[in-house]
């Protein structure tokens, strides 16, 4: 088998199918994740660098990096690329890629799941039996068919939590961007923020971590929410401003809330974690075989077709 003479490193884990792929086809795999301090001086010998989430690929490690003049791309395994200085690695001249639509279903799925867990205190009440109580009457839930679903952002995950909440007799609202909005159907209706702050029973945050949208749910957002709202993020942390989230829930604002992403990982807020109406899970939003299988998939394409752009004839080749 020929080695290519490419390093490809992935620091936070790629399927193994599409590791040996690469192997196979005589790329240099290193699978290791490197602490911020020497992850810069390691790209200097790396061509290809894997990320999910957990790497930060910041200016000063680009800067690192580009001495060695080798790194060409960054590929973020997923969709949110709010760990990495993007502006700031193609302005080095190192191509920013993602997997933008290999995990929508993942995600959707799980969103799907958190609001019925919600609904009927599922998660509490597994706790608590597991402890030896059987509170059969203190779970009396609610009913998701025929309740107002409000999703922020109405992107690839958002459209496909919402095809499937509709299924299941939700009425749907959501708000976007303007110019983002969907012309395909009259079964979702855009609305203004303040609007679906009024009328959503169930808020889901599907948008991606900007300067715009940082803690765009904070006290005042809150405030204009219905008494007993329940909120889901499994976008991003920092979208919603925990304080204020963990303030919402112990004044009865918030009746419930799901959430996938923190703020802080892998170190979150353990009051907000630890509180009974808090369905938390450790940003798992990707997390299903099927949808790592297709982010694999996709890196191994677009590794492959950057060797075509760089003229190494790979496919004729192998
Ligand atoms: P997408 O780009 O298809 O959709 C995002 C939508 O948000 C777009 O329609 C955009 O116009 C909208 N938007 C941006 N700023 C907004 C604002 N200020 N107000 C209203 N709408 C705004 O992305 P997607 O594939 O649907 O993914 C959404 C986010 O989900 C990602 O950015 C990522 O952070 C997160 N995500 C989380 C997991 C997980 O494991 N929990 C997995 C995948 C993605």
């Amino acid at each position: 088998m020929k080695n290519l003479n490419m390093n490809i490193l992935v620091t936070d884990g790629m399927e193994k199918d599409a590791i040996e792929f690469l192997i196979n086809q005589g790329f240099n795999v290193e699978e290791k994740f490197y602490p911020e301090e020497e992850l810069g001086k390691k790209l200097q010998n790396v061509d290809v660098l894997v990320v999910r989430s957990a790497t930060k690929v910041r200016a000063d490690i680009i800067d690192e990096a580009v001495k060695g003049n080798r790194l060409k791309m960054i590929i973020r395994g997923g969709v949110g690329l709010d760990n990495i200085d993007c502006e700031y690695a193609r302005a080095k001249g190192i191509e920013v890629r993602n997997t933008p639509g290999a995990s929508s279903d993942a995600v959707a799925e799980l969103v799907i799941g958190q609001l019925i867990v919600l609904a009927r205190f599922i998660n509490m009440a597994n706790l608590t039996m597991r402890e030896g109580r059987w509170e059969k009457k203190a779970y009396k839930g609610v009913e998701i068919a025929g309740k107002t679903l409000g999703l922020i952002g109405f992107g690839r995950i958002a459209r496909s939590v919402a095809n499937k909440a509709k299924l299941l007799g939700m009425n749907i609202i959501y708000n976007d961007l303007p110019g983002c909005v969907v012309d395909d159907t009259d079964d979702y209706k855009c609305v203004t923020l303040d609007e679906l702050y009024k009328n959503a029973d169930f808020i889901t945050m599907h948008v991606p971590l900007t300067k715009e949208t940082k803690y765009m749910i904070d006290k005042d957002a809150i405030n204009k929410m219905k008494d007993g709202v329940y909120l889901l993020n499994c976008a991003r942390g920092g979208v919603i401003n925990e304080c204020d989230l963990l303030d919402a829930l112990n004044e009865d604002k918030v009746a419930g809330a799901a959430i996938d992403v923190y703020e802080k990982e892998p170190t979150p807020n353990m009051d907000l974690l630890n509180h009974p109406k808090v369905s938390p899970t450790p940003h798992i939003g990707a997390s299903t075989h099927e949808a790592q299988k297709r982010i694999g998939t996709e890196i191994t394409e677009i590794i492959l077709g950057k060797c075509d752009k760089l003229g190494m004839n790979l496919r004729q080749a192998l």
